[in-house]
């Protein structure tokens, strides 16, 4: 008996059903083209042209047949976003507005340092949900989640920008990474496929305004990606008053999540803390961050806070952080004070709302 083989014609399959590329994780990918009846060896062509080259049409992918182009465009239209307006800062960072092909917008940071690495600032969403008072971002809600594609979009804008390659990613612009966890956990396993973009998961940082059930997922994940937690209080009452979107998400139980991420991963993460003056600056607050952090391995970012535009948040000085600074390294708990960067073209973090976004 001879099977014969029954070949789908890939203009047959799914008709009126079309994904777009950007839109779906490798696995994904590789089993829709699979599924269309092409061999697999066709995804992977794809897909280093898509993620290693950046081309943008299937017409440039030279080793696929021209009707196999064709009909691809169809089955699984690939879209690249638009870049709507770019800012250079006196720091020689650079914020981008992007529009993906719905007229999502998002912004993305690059940031250049002298010791030659350059880093992206990613969006993992277009605005956000979740609502902290002192962030631009918040202000005007969440618009949508994005897309694996479109998360990998950003860095290739930055990388193409500064023609230069990417070294690091943060996911610290734009939306709440564990509220879109699945498409930005297969947008960082594109970036650091070895075929692709190829940065190293260490230098991959994903930071979260403290979702539970997101860090306990990545704490099961095979990959190193490094772990942000922005905290902004140890104190639940003025946290739930400054991240009114994490409330549910007590301080007690996030500790019991994060003292069991390093357990099961060995690695140390860091908290974010942004001085808002008379907001989270007492002796009290102090002092519950040593409690909380003392018996975790972590590392707290001090941050000086980003004013945003008629915000009643204002920063400290210099030497209030300093200050925590030298207390907090006392107490044991390593700390340092992050740059801000960008913050001239509203690029620093929490400022990513610009005028485009109120319009
Ligand atoms: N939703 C994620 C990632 C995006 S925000 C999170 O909350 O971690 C990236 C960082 O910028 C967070 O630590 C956030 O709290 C901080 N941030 C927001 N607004 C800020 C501001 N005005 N000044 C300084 N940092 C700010």
């Amino acid at each position: 008996m001879f099977h014969v083989k029954h070949h789908v014609r890939l203009s047959d399959y799914n008709r009126g059903m079309n994904t777009q590329l950007k839109h779906l994780s490798l696995e994904s990918f590789e089993n829709l083209i699979v599924e269309a009846g092409l061999p697999r060896f066709r995804s992977d062509q794809i897909l280093s042209w898509v993620y290693g080259k950046n081309v943008s049409s299937y017409d440039e992918m030279t080793n696929l047949p021209k009707i196999m182009r064709k009909q691809l465009a169809e089955l699984v239209p690939l879209t690249k976003p638009t870049i709507i307006d770019k800012q250079v800062s006196v720091d020689g960072s650079r914020k981008y507005l992007i529009q993906f092909d719905d007229g999502a917008l998002v912004e993305t940071v690059g940031l250049p340092n002298d010791d030659g690495r350059l880093s992206v600032c990613v969006s993992s969403q277009s605005g956000c949900a979740m609502n902290c008072a002192f962030c631009a971002t918040g202000r005007n809600g969440l618009n949508r989640s994005l897309y694996p594609g479109e998360i990998v979009d950003q860095v290739h804008i930055v990388q193409n920008d500064f023609d230069k390659r990417v070294t690091n990613v943060v996911v610290m612009g734009q939306g709440e990474p564990f509220a879109n966890y699945d498409n930005t956990l297969a947008a960082l396993r594109i970036l650091n496929h070895p075929k692709f973009l190829n940065i190293g998961a260490r230098h991959i940082t994903i930071s979260t305004c403290g979702l539970i059930a997101g860090i306990n997922k990545l704490a099961q994940e095979p990959e190193q990606f490094t772990l942000a937690v922005s905290l902004h209080s140890a104190i639940q009452e003025t946290r739930d008053s400054i991240m009114p979107g994490v409330s549910k998400q007590p301080l007690d139980e996030l500790h019991e999540a994060l003292a069991d991420y390093t357990k099961r991963t060995g690695r140390r993460f860091s908290f974010e803390f942004a001085l808002m003056d008379g907001i989270n600056t007492s002796v009290r607050e102090i002092e519950a961050l040593y409690q909380y952090g003392k018996d975790l391995l972590c590392h707290v970012n001090l941050i000086p806070l980003n004013e945003v535009e008629s915000s009643p948040f204002k920063p400290v000085t210099r030497k209030v952080l300093l200050l925590w600074q030298e207390s907090l390294e006392m107490q044991g708990i390593a700390c340092s004070i992050r740059n801000s960067r960008g913050s001239d073209i509203a690029g620093a973090c929490g400022q990513l709302a610009s005028k485009h976004f109120n319009s």
